[in-house]
């Protein structure tokens, strides 16, 4: 069911969102032995909240999201709730505070059923690197959901939640997207506070939603989008109501096509999905134009010296002294932090310390994180040129269908190849969606649209246009 569905029923009073939230926890029980996208369900909660819900709901009041399922990421604070962003090292940290979403979702009257598997502190394209399980693509249990927001992803796709939320530093909500045959939108960088958002790449990070259609991710931004005092990189402009634009028609827009993100490499399956869709966007009104943005084959090695430096930063924190995993059996503090950092990150998170610490350290400095900052740079005013003349650019989510579970683990590189398409969005901290754009034996292929700085509006009414003319939303996996 989307939002919309369910918050209709609500109000004609066909379901309560008792009954509502028992079906949804019967689905979990159901198939998550399966998907294992949940790290921790919250029965309790979620039945609280809803008998709360069909109170508020009885006297007339509450929004588009009361009494409505939500899954969150693990990597969001929940107070009195367990936040281990599938780490050994969090594995029982219980936050003394929301994140600033989560109080969102609350004062909305959302009904959060739990918390969602991803890859280890947000690392990784496959969910693989989680500590708790590794989670199954509903599609095809035997491939990767994607990642890192993969339990959110697969949990929306299976049917376990109306609707998650996940978080995005270089791909992390739009590629599971489109491995689930989901809806993933990264809004803009700044648009969605990250206070409580457990920090990987502050510079990258940006939090939103996965739902099953485009009016849905909308009605969730309404609710989540906003400036805060506690988020300094949060910006404080309006909030429009992100529904109002979602007409199913493009006359006068202008897209662009860059032709640098159909890669060597690409599933031809991927690209004909995608060249498919930019007819299907024409025949909607849009023209669209091949445009070339050269520097986009630099964004992977950018992305590769920040994102790391920035969370070998960021996890420096985790020392078993303040919260978190400790290991105890030592002789002095040293070794304690040495060991709980030893036994409480998996392998990719090392890595990705390491290759941190490498880039910041003096002498490689300038060398590395100087020069990848000032690329970054390039990225951008390449895309802000590109804006001067188009409104959005469309393009592939990822360039391959979900893969095998196992298939890329032992091989960083081809995971990191995952990306390639969404990296250079979070780059230049513009807004981006992926939304279904068809299959290949049976497996997902995601659409992406690109937009300039706080045009959540445009992207949404493009990507609203597309799903209704190609109804490839309505298609659920058979689990
Ligand atoms: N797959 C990318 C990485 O491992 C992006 C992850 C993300 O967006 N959180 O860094």
């Amino acid at each position: 069911m989307t939002i919309h569905e369910a918050n209709e029923l609500l109000r004609k009073k066909q379901v309560s969102s008792v009954e509502l939230t028992k079906t949804y926890l019967a689905r979990i029980d159901k198939v998550d032995a399966k998907v294992r996208a949940f790290v921790t369900v919250t029965g309790d909660l979620a039945m609280a909240q809803a008998r709360q819900a069909d109170k508020v709901l009885a006297e007339g009041g509450g929004g588009p999201l009361t009494g409505i399922p939500a899954l969150i990421k693990d990597n969001m604070c929940t107070k009195g709730t367990l936040t281990t962003c599938s780490s050994k090292i969090l594995q029982n940290f219980v936050p003394p505070y929301n994140a600033m979403v989560v109080e969102k979702l609350n004062s909305a009257g959302a009904v959060a059923v739990g918390k969602a598997n991803m890859d280890e502190f947000a690392m990784g394209s496959s969910t693989e690197n989680s500590a708790v399980s590794i989670t199954h693509n509903p599609w095809d249990l035997a491939r990767v959901p994607g990642g890192s927001s993969g339990g959110s992803a697969a949990a929306v796709a299976a049917g376990e939640t109306v609707y998650a939320l996940g978080s995005d530093t270089g791909g992390s909500i739009r590629q599971p997207a489109s491995f689930c045959s989901v809806v993933g939108l990264k809004p803009t960088y700044g648009r969605v506070s990250r206070y409580g958002l457990v920090a990987f790449a502050s510079s990258l990070d940006q939090i939103g939603p996965l739902t099953r259609d485009v009016t849905d991710a909308a009605l969730v931004m309404n609710v989540i989008a906003g400036h805060d005092t506690r988020d300094s990189t949060s910006v404080p402009a309006p909030v429009p109501d992100y529904t109002k634009n979602l007409i199913p028609d493009l006359k006068g827009f202008r897209l662009g096509i860059p032709k640098e993100y159909f890669v060597e490499g690409m599933q031809p399956e991927v690209a004909g999905a995608v060249r498919n869709a930019i007819k299907k966007l024409e025949e909607l009104g849009a023209t669209t134009t091949e445009v070339s943005l050269p520097h986009t084959g630099h964004s992977l090695a950018v992305y590769y010296i920040i994102a790391p430096s920035e969370a070998s930063a960021n996890l420096a924190r985790y020392d078993g002294v303040k919260y978190g995993f400790q290991y105890k059996d030592t002789d002095n503090v040293w070794e304690t932090i040495e060991k709980t950092r030893q036994y409480g990150f998996g392998p990719e998170v090392k890595r990705r310390i390491m290759l941190g610490t490498y880039a910041l350290s003096a002498g490689y400095y300038d060398a590395y994180y100087l020069k990848a900052q000032k690329v970054r740079t390039i990225i951008r005013r390449e895309f802000d040129a590109a804006f001067e003349k188009y409104d959005a650019l469309i393009t592939p989510t990822s360039p391959t269908v979900p893969f095998k579970i196992g298939e890329k683990a032992d091989d960083p590189l081809q995971m990191y190849l995952s990306d390639v398409c969404t990296l250079p969005i979070n780059i230049a901290g513009i807004p981006a969606i992926s939304l279904p754009a068809g299959f290949a034996g049976g497996l997902p292929i995601g659409l992406q649209i690109i937009g300039k700085p706080f045009s959540e509006e445009t992207i949404l009414r493009i990507a609203y246009a597309y799903e209704q003319a190609a109804g490839w939303w309505q298609n659920k996996p058979a689990i």
